[in-house]
């Protein structure tokens, strides 16, 4: 096939089309350029969701033209047998081998390969494929622009269904069709309740394990149902992750069975001892029964309050009552009502929020660094800045922790300028004694930090007597989706400004890779977890060599994150995989430290 095109460009006019996902025209502009890479007369892609027996093209490419869309039967066509998961392919004779198909034998076709559409959390959607009236092999490169192709088409369909769905699901549970968390919180916007309770399943997870998540899920619809059929029609009753309900009994429904005498936490653990009554007997799911408990915690409007006294909010209640399931569940018990010495999980984040904003102030954070290597040689090339916080109440604290209070209490910009500025210190202290770092040294970036009109202006001070060239800014996949648009453009200006990026914990979904070519990142930071399960999982395998390849193809240098093991260096190595970082190699340490170990090395060589 397309021996006569590089790899290389064969990548890049993929790439392009590929830019063109979200846009109406998306799957008409990838048919017709899939044509042209894959030099065949034509590309189909279609929709098999709703029938499993006839597919529905969404759009079809012959000889270089669209046609119409057509619907037509899977049964006897080669498109059947494209499997779940990866691509399959007939390299001549194909119109013999599927008499039945009539299509096939009235265009000549001669040659097939077909792959399938997969949701992310690998649903068959449709299939991908390419047709040739000439006997062709379809190589492996031919196969991976297939499947770089069908990822982001997969992935462009889930989006578009999802984006049909997402006012339902935005307040409902898709699973039990109850009120979801977000909707629940809706609700409580304007309805104070007196009190809320929380149930969690016992040992659901056990359970999850030990049969499949089918079985798991069809539990969770069984209780709700359940559930549902023993409340008031006025009781709330709400799904808040896998296996958290939520019941906001009605008053009536409260009181009913119960005497006026009693205070709101008796009556509340009355309640809960209805609900485990309601699982007394078991629930049963494809001929399994499950004896189900329940921890359950429960918040309530505090009976001193006054008609003056503030009411507790909902969502206060709601918070409340979670310190209460995990309460009852530290110390085994089946019901907590939420009382004042259960404060500590939230005291410990105010408490911790306060030291931060001490440290801040004082500027009692740390840089430390870990090598970046060139895997093939392990020369340094470069090395990572990471925060680190010692306090000396509570000792040290993740990066993942205080960044995450940082970014939710807007200190954030705080933080990162001052990583930003001190790491810029370091470069220039090693420049000045003489063990000046080889390559870029790497910052990393929240999105809190790129909000702002002035970015550019604050980069370029903060910065300012540093290289441009020297710095590398990391910006992980997930906060660059959180806002694409406006972290779209604050990233093109900072590249006009001369600063490269790279793209940190990518691999995570194909989502982002139509912005991959507009954002002009020089580098990918291929996600630890992937790394992780080289050798064990073979999926996880063909992202990091998919992630390679797009990499290659728009110009973008890989650094493979987390490895710790010869094995995931020797496989990344194979795979193509230039740079490196990981305790393998070399763990984060102080700047002393670092310009000992490995910098006072590169400059005695
Ligand atoms: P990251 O940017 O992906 O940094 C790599 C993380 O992986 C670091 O965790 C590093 O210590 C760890 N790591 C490196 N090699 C290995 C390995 O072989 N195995 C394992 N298990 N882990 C490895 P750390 O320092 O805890 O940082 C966590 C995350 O916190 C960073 O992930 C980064 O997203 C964020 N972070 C750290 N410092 C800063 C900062 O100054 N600003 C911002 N915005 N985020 C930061
Ligand atoms: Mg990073
Ligand atoms: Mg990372």
């Amino acid at each position: 096939m397309a021996g006569k095109t590089s790899a290389e460009s064969m990548f890049l006019r993929l790439a392009d089309a590929l830019t063109r996902s979200g846009y109406s025209d998306f799957f008409n502009t990838l048919v017709l350029e899939l044509g042209k890479i894959l030099d065949v007369e034509y590309v189909l892609i279609a929709d098999t969701v709703e029938s499993p027996m006839t597919a529905r093209t969404l759009a079809l490419m012959a000889h270089g033209e669209l046609l119409e869309n057509i619907s037509y039967n899977l049964k006897g066509s080669p498109c059947e047998t494209v499997p779940e998961r990866d691509s399959c392919a007939y390299e001549g004779g194909v119109a013999e081998l599927f008499p039945d198909d009539h299509l096939l034998t009235e265009l000549g076709v001669q040659s097939y390969i077909g792959m399938p559409l997969l949701t992310s959390d690998g649903r068959k959607l449709g299939i991908l494929s390419a047709m040739s009236t000439d006997a062709i092999q379809f190589d492996e490169l031919a196969r991976e622009v297939l499947r770089i192709a069908a990822a982001q088409v997969g992935s462009e369909l889930e989006r578009s269904s999802q984006q049909e769905q997402i006012q339902a699901l935005t307040y409902r549970d898709s699973l039990t069709g109850l009120t979801n968390r977000r909707g629940l919180h809706e609700l409580l916007l304007d309805h104070i309740p007196a009190t809320i309770l929380l149930a969690d399943i016992r040992r659901f997870k056990t359970i999850n394990d030990v049969y499949n998540s089918d079985v798991g899920d069809e539990l969770l619809r069984a209780v709700a149902e359940r559930m549902q059929h023993y409340i008031s029609a006025e009781t709330i009753l709400a799904r808040l992750s896998s296996d958290e309900f939520a019941i906001i009994p009605s008053p009536a429904d409260l009181a009913e069975k119960l005497t006026k005498e009693q205070s709101l936490s008796e009556q509340a653990e009355a309640y809960a001892r209805q609900i485990a009554l309601w699982f007394e007997s078991p629930v049963v799911v494809d001929d399994n029964e499950f004896h189900l408990d329940f921890t359950i915690g429960c918040a309530g409007q505090s009976a001193l309050t006054h008609e003056h006294d503030k009411q507790l909010t909902g969502a206060e209640l709601l918070r409340r009552a979670s310190v209460a399931v995990a309460d009852a569940k530290a110390r085994q018990q089946d019901f907590a009502f939420f009382n004042a010495s259960m404060m500590s999980a939230m005291e410990y984040r105010q408490l911790l929020f306060e030291r931060f904003r001490k440290a801040l102030r004082d500027e009692d954070f740390q840089l430390y660094f870990q090598p970046v290597f060139s895997l093939k040689d392990r020369q340094l090339v470069g090395a990572e800045a990471l925060c680190r916080w010692y306090d000396d109440e509570f000792g040290w604290i993740s990066p993942l922790d205080f960044i995450a209070i940082a970014e939710t209490r807007g200190l954030m910009q705080n933080l990162g300028d001052w990583v930003v500025t001190a790491a810029c210190k370091q470069l220039l202290d090693w420049d000045s004694s003489g063990t000046p770092l080889p390559g870029k040294l790497a910052i990393n970036i929240s999105n809190k930090q790129i909000e702002s009109h002035d970015t550019i202006q604050r980069f370029e001070r903060l910065t300012e007597g540093v290289d441009r060239r020297r710095l590398l800014l990391e910006l992980t996949e997930t906060a660059m989706m959180r806002a694409p648009e406006l972290n779209l453009k604050r990233i093109k200006q900072l590249h006009e400004a001369s600063f490269s990026w790279a793209i940190d914990d990518f691999g995570t979904g194909y989502s982002s890779l139509a912005y991959l070519t507009q954002l002009k990142a020089a580098v990918l930071k291929i996600d630890r977890s992937f790394v992780s399960k080289i050798e064990s999982s073979q999926q996880d395998e063909t992202i990091i060599q998919t992630i390679i390849a797009m990499a290659k193809a728009l110009q973008m240098d890989v650094i493979a994150e987390g490895i710790e093991s010869e094995t995931q260096l020797e496989y990344l190595i194979k795979s193509g995989c230039h740079d490196g970082q990981g305790f393998l190699l070399g763990r984060p340490i102080p700047a002393d430290e670092f310009a000992q170990i490995w910098l006072s090395q590169t400059s005695n060589l």
